[in-house]
Parts: C-alpha cells; structure tokens; sequence
C-alpha cells in the first residue's frame, strides 16, 4: 500500500466521523451538508430511503442465518421478516411519500417480488463472509465510517457488494473511482489488510450486477484530495447554498429558500 501524504492539511474537524454520505453530501451543496450535520436539523425520511434500509435489513437477516446455518432462510420467514420491518418503519418513522410516489402497498409488493429473486439468484452461492460490515478506520487524520453491506470472498481478494434499491441504474463506467466504493474499499482493505479485488453494485430490481475495480490512485485520490478538501472548507465553516436540480429532493429547501431568496431566484 502506498504512504498516502495528508501532512498538508493544516485545518482539521476532529470530532467529524467522514462517511461517503457526508463526503458527498458537502460535494454537491455545502449549505445542506451544514443543516443535516452541523445544525443536524431532523428531517422527515423519505419513502425510498425507508423503503431500502427495510430491504438491508431484510438481507442480513437472511445472510446472518446462512452464516449461522449454511443455509438462507426460506423464502416465506424473509417475506414475513421484510413485512413486519416495513410495517414497523411505517409506524414508527412515518416516511414521507412524494406525490405519485409508491404507496406502502405497492413498494411491500415490489420488496417481495425483489427478495424472491434474489433467493432464487443467491440459492446457489457462496457463504459470505461478512454481512452489513459496520466499519470504522483512521486513515492519517480522519476517522471513516460506513457499513458494508455483504462482503464475499473472490479469486484475487475480497469483494464488496452494495445493495442499491432505487430505480436509477447507473452505467457501469461511471462507477469506477466512485467515491462510497472508493472509500469503502479502502476501509475493508485496511480493516482485513487484504486487496479488494472489485466492487459490485448489485441492483436489487432486477438483479444484475455492475463492477468496479478500486486502485492505489482511487485511494490517493479519496486521501490526498477529496477529504483534505471537504475537512478544511468544513472547520473554515464554507457553507455556501449550492443550487441546482438537487434541490428538488432537499429537505431543508424551504428553510433554504427563506435564507437564500437571491440563489433561489436562479433555481428552476
Ligand atoms: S435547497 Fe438546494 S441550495 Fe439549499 S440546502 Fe438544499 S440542496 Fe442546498
């Protein structure tokens, strides 16, 4: 593994725990990231947001058992996992659902219709070696965190799969150098000090697999540039609203909108 070079930052954010959702989120608007984590205003989940992490926790139930057992669990006790968590979720976090959304109804018919399949796909393959891997790692002067959501054994190292619920599907080589993989590579590189040979985006809607293969100058890159970058203009308190068409799915848009009338103007 090369030395990766973090001795220039200068200004640094001791008690931030960088993750790829923060990463991200300070990358494409700097005003949000500060209401969700500095502010840490509470927001209404979303209906999609809810909807996935039901369907994680579904899949390690059923990846925990064949850890356990050898083998996963039928197909009947994951449905009846999967409807006790959806309605568990719906009670107790109260998603909000944007008009013309799924209802509760329709996305528990397409959580069964994608748990169906990925049994059937998954009958046949091997035990994981790990399943929702919650990791924390230094690397130089900042703290990562994530969690992993099955980790496999492969031919020339490990793999990493990530479950993706939603119904974009990116293409496959926008995915090389992707920043969650490229961080959650290197986590897992480090936690198990083993290469991780590829990175899967595993589309649970119709399960096909999308592959990206982490290197040395994605690291570098995560190390030397992004989080440098994102961790100063945080502890200088950089925090200029940055609109664009991802405004349309903020949660603080309104109170946004009343702190920044004049970027909002520009903002279709
Ligand atoms: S509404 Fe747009 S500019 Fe304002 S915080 Fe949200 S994403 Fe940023």
């Amino acid at each position: 593994m090369s030395q990766h070079n973090t001795s220039e930052v200068v200004i640094q954010t001791p008690a931030m725990t960088w993750s790829a959702t923060r990463l991200k989120t300070y990358l494409t608007c700097p005003r949000q990231f500060r209401y969700s984590y500095v502010d840490c205003i509470p927001s209404v989940p979303t209906s999609p947001l809810v909807f996935g992490r039901t369907l994680h926790e579904a899949l390690c139930f059923t990846h925990e058992r064949q850890m356990q057992s050898g083998n996963l669990s039928p197909l009947s006790e994951v449905l009846e996992r999967f409807d006790a968590l959806w309605q568990n979720a719906l009670t107790r976090e109260q998603p909000f659902f944007r008009p013309g959304a799924p209802s509760p109804q329709q996305l528990q018919t397409t959580g069964h219709e994608i748990l169906r399949a990925y049994l059937s796909n998954a009958s046949n393959a091997k035990m994981p070696l790990a399943a929702e891997l919650a990791f924390e790692v230094q690397a130089g002067d900042y703290k990562l965190a994530g969690i992993i959501d099955r980790v496999d054994e492969g031919e020339n190292g490990l793999v990493i799969v990530d479950f993706k619920s939603g119904t974009r599907k990116p293409k496959e080589i926008d995915l090389e150098g992707d920043l969650q993989f490229t961080l959650y590579a290197f986590a897992l590189s480090r936690m198990m000090d083993r290469p991780v040979e590829r990175v899967v985006h595993y589309h649970l809607r119709d399960g096909t697999r999308l592959e990206a293969i982490p290197t040395e100058e994605h690291f570098a890159w995560l190390l030397d540039e992004v989080l440098p970058y994102v961790a100063g203009a945080v502890a200088r308190e950089e925090f200029a609203p940055r609109c664009g068409y991802w405004c349309n799915w903020c949660n603080f848009r309104e109170l946004c909108r009343a702190e920044n009338a004049r970027n909002f103007a520009e903002v279709k």
